[in-house]
């Protein structure tokens, strides 16, 4: 069994990004700046925003929280936006989920200059990931494709179950797949026998939230099983795959921690610095 260890490809991604953030500064001698715009007080949301800031500075990247009360009007989030979008010293706008219920999220996404959605949440850069043009993809489903051709493992013409059809992994994460010819599956929360279209598949993707939802049972002995779940059991982070019992069968497998999350982080700041490449070629 092989374990894929989301910090190898982690650390491999990073050092790209290091170098290309200092040519960037060097040659065009600019500072370029990710903006985290966090509103109301979701404690989840402010841990992601520290870390996303934490890690942006590692990299060499200018990372500003701009923190909002979770009253603030339409008008003047919507102006906060539009002021990081006329900045040409940002490169990249992250608007921390989930908004305050008062706000249509979708809606407050979209004012988002496509060419800074670095999380690829607008419904321009939606539109391009299933046209299969150019744009800015979520960054947990390009963590798992990161994770896979770093070792390698090719999807063409292989069963993908994907399980979970959120707007953030599952159905991005379909798309990517259909783009490397996998033939894909993507099952939910309504889906009948979950175990038996598991057990046909050559790559299990796991992204529903729930503990321990994949078993051994469920898969085909060889194969590559990526865990993206994410639960707090007992006081400690566990996936959606039940690990002990699945590496028995699983060829490949991510655990968690140290699998698709630690690549995640890194997806953003790549975003970051393929937004700054395309300003090069522009000017
Ligand atoms: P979500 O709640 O928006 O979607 C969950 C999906 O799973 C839904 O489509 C639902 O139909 C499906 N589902 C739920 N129970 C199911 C069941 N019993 N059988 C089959 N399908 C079922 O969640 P999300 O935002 O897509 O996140 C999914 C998981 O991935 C969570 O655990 C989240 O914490 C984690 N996550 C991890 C990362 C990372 O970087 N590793 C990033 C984002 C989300």
């Amino acid at each position: 069994m092989q374990l894929l260890n989301g910090k190898d490809v982690a650390a491999f991604h990073r050092q790209r990004i290091v170098q290309q953030i200092q040519e960037v500064r060097e040659k065009r001698g600019i500072e370029p700046e990710l903006s985290i715009v966090v509103v109301g007080d979701d404690a989840p949301s402010a841990m992601y925003a520290a870390s996303m800031q934490k890690t942006a500075r590692s990299v060499g990247l200018k990372a500003a929280i701009y923190r909002q009360e979770a009253n603030i009007g339409e008008a003047d989030l919507l102006a906060l936006i539009d002021r990081l979008n006329d900045d040409v010293s940002v490169f990249g706008i992250l608007l921390m989920m989930p908004l305050p219920e008062s706000f249509d999220s979708q809606r407050i996404i979209n004012r988002i200059d496509p060419s800074k959605d670095v999380d690829g949440l607008t419904d321009a850069n939606i539109a391009r990931l299933c046209t299969g043009r150019p744009g800015f993809v979520p960054c947990t489903p390009r963590a798992v494709m990161a994770i896979l051709d770093y070792y390698h493992l090719s999807l063409s013409g292989k069963e993908v179950v994907i399980i979970g059809r959120s707007t953030v992994v599952g159905k991005p994460l379909s798309q990517l797949c259909l783009q490397q010819n996998a033939t894909v599956t993507v099952c939910h929360s309504r889906t009948k026998d979950l175990k038996a279209v598991c057990q046909r598949a050559d790559v299990i993707m796991a992204a529903a939230g729930r503990a321990g939802l994949v078993t051994g049972d469920m898969i085909k002995p060889g194969a590559v099983v990526i865990d993206v779940g994410i639960n707090r059991v007992e006081g400690k982070t566990v996936g959606d795959v039940a690990f002990e019992d699945a590496a028995l069968f699983a060829g490949s497998i991510t655990p968690v921690p140290g699998g698709v999350g630690a690549v995640t982080t890194m997806m953003i700041l790549e975003n970051v610095v393929c937004g700054i490449a395309r300003t090069e070629t522009i000017s």
